[in-house]
């Protein structure tokens, strides 16, 4: 497998996860999924109508159940646009000409849907009033709905038949798409946007999968079935790389062989320095898959648990009992090590829940500083209700930890608690439930003295943290060269929160990306943090480092 005869294009990425894959890249353009197309028989017809009427129906449904949840959100804007939505499914324009492509042109539904939306969409290209040719998206994600029912749960593609490992090209991949494509044993992405710490790049480490995200241009440079070197470990990509390239390649992937085989017997140490300070080390987790590599590396219980993921994966919002299933699941697969429940964080950079199911843009123009975390939660009283409730009847096995997202206020975390109770009591539980914040709103930090005294634990998120206080937001490529972590103010604003919950005398953590940075380790180990929690590849690595380290109180 050498690439001499072909041009060899390189480049560098602004984020990555770890590990090298070698393999065939495949692109997806356009950043949507390929339909299926196929030609019917005269016959098929007739089924092929009724499976768009059904895959109609079951968005209508949807879209009903998603108004009748949004009813208590004080803001109209996402109802308009879920009537805009409306509308535009009983538009003749898209659904009776779809009908009629099928028909006429003898196709299955997903084609037909979406040459027409195409149509459709390219009438918006051509307006000139950029208001008016932004509801292309609007036209798009309505559609989307209904491909969506027609095509099962997750847009789903063709992968090649080939033993090579495949890589995906493409413009973005939400975090969700990385699960499924890792699901679906793609072994590598590439995407062109996104930055630091995206959602995505985070799942991607979790889950070590070798992605790499800010890779300009690579899209216009790469053709289907080029050989690919992706190299998350130094975050650049070769495509038809050299015979040099290979050489040099071969010998980093056995290299890195040797270090992961080196790291593998600190899965059953303790987290401990060298003069034996003890810094427990956990693992943020997102869905229950990774409980598995949770224990093989040794984590000492879920310091992050990311609630997004159930809410994302599913069509509908999840039942109380099936979110109690999943957190039960999650409890006793830790086998009673501590876990922490991130309460949900919905909004900002992450595909939401409504971005999905509704297609309105949460938080407005500017989603990270909008309705978001806490925020959305005590907007839907009943959406926190739901959550905390199947929390606390799952914690009736082994107590649980809770944490609330994007808090920067005092009294969102009072309100919190508050709910905490009314469940309760509503159980008729005296279940014990520690309620912690999540530091990552400088105004937080600012405030730690007074959030400490409402709160059991903190936790510091050092992702947001970070794109808080430099207004750098972390999914944006074009910035992501000063998202830094080693401004001073990060450091500052750490250090104000660690020194609040010491006088208070309650734990605190890291569960940001900066968990797994070694070059912070000392500091954590000196100013006190009592545990930190990463993503699961990371753990060996800083167990290893801490190891050689001293203890150096700076309080
Ligand atoms: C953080 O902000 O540091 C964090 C851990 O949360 P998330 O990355 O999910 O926003
Ligand atoms: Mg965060």
């Amino acid at each position: 497998m050498t690439g001499q005869q072909l041009e060899t294009f390189q480049g560098n990425a602004i984020a990555s996860s770890n590990g090298i894959v070698i393999g065939r890249l495949q692109k997806l353009t356009s950043g949507r999924y390929p339909v299926p197309e196929r030609k019917l028989k005269h016959a098929d017809i007739a089924f092929e109508l009724q499976r768009l009427d059904q895959a109609l129906e079951e968005a209508f449904k949807e879209l009903d159940e998603e108004q009748a949840h949004l009813s208590n959100i004080k803001s109209q804007e996402p109802l308009m646009l879920l009537n805009a939505h409306s509308l535009m499914l009983r538009d003749p324009e898209l659904i009776d000409k779809s009908r009629q492509l099928i028909e006429e042109q003898q196709i299955n539904a997903e084609w037909a849907l979406r040459q027409q939306l195409d149509v459709i969409e390219s009438v918006f290209d051509e307006i000139e009033d950029p208001y008016l040719r932004e509801k292309k998206a609007d036209v798009e994600q309505a559609g989307v709905r209904i491909l969506r029912h027609l095509m099962g749960q997750t847009l789903e593609f063709e992968i090649p038949e080939t033993n090579e490992p495949q890589i995906l090209i493409g413009t973005e991949f939400s975090p969700q798409d990385i699960v499924m494509l890792w699901r679906l044993g793609i072994a590598g992405v590439i995407a062109e946007q996104g930055g630091m710490n995206a959602h995505s790049i985070i799942v991607a480490r979790g889950i070590g999968m070798p992605a790499l995200i800010g890779s300009e241009d690579i899209l216009n440079k790469s053709n289907d079935g080029d050989t690919i070197i992706l190299d998350a470990e130094l975050g650049k990509w070769i495509i038809n790389p050299s015979d040099v390239d290979y050489d040099h390649y071969h010998h980093f992937i056995a290299a890195l062989e040797i270090i992961h085989d080196d790291l593998a017997i600190y899965a059953d140490k303790p987290s401990l320095s060298s003069d034996h300070h003890i810094l427990p080390i956990m693992a943020n987790l997102e869905f229950e898959e990774e409980l598995i590599q949770a224990h093989q590396v040794g984590a000492e219980g879920i310091g992050l648990f990311r609630t997004e993921f159930s809410f994302l994966q599913s069509k509908y919002t999840p039942s109380e009992a099936e979110l109690y299933q999943h957190y039960s699941h999650i409890i006793r697969g830790m086998k009673n090590r501590p876990v922490t429940f991130r309460l949900l964080d919905i909004g900002g950079d992450k595909a939401s829940l409504f971005q999905r199911l509704s297609g309105y843009k949460y938080g407005g123009e500017n989603p990270a500083m909008g309705l978001r975390g806490v925020r959305l939660l005590l907007q839907i009283p009943a959406l926190l209700k739901l959550q905390l409730t199947a929390l606390i009847k799952a914690a009736d096995e082994s107590p649980i930890n809770i944490l609330v997202p994007m808090v920067s206020m005092v009294e969102e975390i009072q309100q919190v608690r508050d709910m905490v109770h009314t469940c309760k009591q509503e159980l008729g539980v005296a279940t014990d439930i520690t309620v912690g914040v999540m530091i990552e709103i400088p105004a937080a930090a600012m405030i730690a003295q007074e959030l400490a005294e409402v709160s059991d634990f903190f936790s510091i998120g050092t992702n947001d943290l970070i794109q808080y206080t430099l207004a750098v937001d972390r999914g944006d490529e074009d910035v992501g060269k000063i998202y830094k972590p080693t401004h001073p103010a990060i450091y500052q604003f750490i250090r104000l929160s660690v020194e609040a919950a010491k006088r208070k005398g309650i734990p605190v953590s890291v569960c940001g990306e900066l968990a797994a940075d070694p070059e912070w380790t000392q500091d954590f180990l000196n100013m006190g943090i009592d545990s930190l929690s990463m993503g699961l590849n990371s753990i060996l690595m800083i167990r290893k480092h801490l190891s050689f380290l001293e203890y150096r109180p700076t309080h």
